[in-house]
């Protein structure tokens, strides 16, 4: 185990979950999730709706507690530390910590509406990672111009279409300079021809070499984009393997009727 701050091996994953079990209530919504993400690779996360899609990313973060099994991030448990071989569940306080290297990114763009763009962009750099003012302008202004929208610094979220605030919500989420990008439906909820623009702006994001997570439904995305493509049904891991073998080729059956719906 790395003492806090000590660089993690290159050949560790980025994302390394064994056995991740998830209940709500008396209900099981993922059985025994085990999952690599290596650096700088996209995992794209198909599904069918309620197979467990959401809770996983948010069970990545430590956004929901997990009844079992383990989630490490950069080689650190996110949610527990272990002491005398033995888990233990860490504080809001320290999960908060852990969880700034991760960015996430959700269908319903979460801006905060009565923020400007910029001060959208700033909030979390300086009241979370302490930066200087004039450094989190000078970030923003460099992820606006990443995401295609330099000038826009002083509109409001409302004055913006959808796509645009997706990408304002994916370069916030930059601007707290994540390990790890999450990404949960992110154009799930625009109108079709706003859907080009987000995903544009994820490729390059993966050229660049993020580490990302990406919940979609946009196969064509996944085929292109993803080093691996998972498969969950019933909050188990169906398949997973190269998008030309799952998408293309898959081996299970319940790969074969999942695709059948949705292409
Ligand atoms: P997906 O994202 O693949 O559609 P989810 O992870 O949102 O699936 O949900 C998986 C299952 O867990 C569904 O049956 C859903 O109804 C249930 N579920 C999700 N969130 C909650 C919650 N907060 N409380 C109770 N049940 C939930
Ligand atoms: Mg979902």
């Amino acid at each position: 185990m790395n003492a806090p701050g000590t660089p993690t091996d290159a050949a560790v994953p980025m994302v390394r979950v064994r056995g991740l079990t998830k209940r709500y209530g008396t209900v099981p919504v993922l059985n025994g999730i085990d999952l690599d993400v290596l650096r700088g690779e996209v995992t794209c996360v198909i599904g069918p709706s309620g197979s467990g899609k959401s809770t996983l990313l948010r069970c990545l973060n430590h956004l929901e507690r997990i009844d079992a099994g383990t989630v490490e991030i950069d080689g650190r448990l996110i949610g527990h530390r272990r002491r005398n071989g033995k888990l233990h569940e860490l504080k809001e306080s320290a999960i908060a910590r852990r969880r700034a290297d991760i960015g996430m990114v959700f269908q319903s763009f979460h801006l905060f509406p009565h923020l400007t763009v910029l001060e959208n962009l700033v909030e979390a750099p300086t009241a979370v990672r302490k930066l200087s003012r004039q450094d989190a302008e000078r970030t923003a202004g460099d992820l606006l111009e990443r995401v295609g929208l330099a000038g826009r610094q002083d509109a409001y979220p409302r004055h913006l279409s959808g796509g645009q605030q997706q990408r304002i919500a994916i370069a916030r989420a930059l601007a707290m300079e994540p390990k790890l990008m999450l990404f949960d439906e992110p154009t799930s909820a625009l109108d079709p021809e706003l859907v080009g623009e987000v995903l544009d702006v994820m490729r390059d994001l993966a050229a660049s070499g993020m580490t990302m997570v990406v919940v979609t439904h946009e196969m064509a995305f996944a085929r292109q984009a993803a080093d691996t493509v998972v498969l969950l049904d019933s909050g188990e891991v169906v398949e997973s393997g190269p998008p030309e073998q799952v998408l293309v080729d898959p081996r299970e059956a319940r790969t074969r009727e999942f695709l059948a719906r949705v292409l």
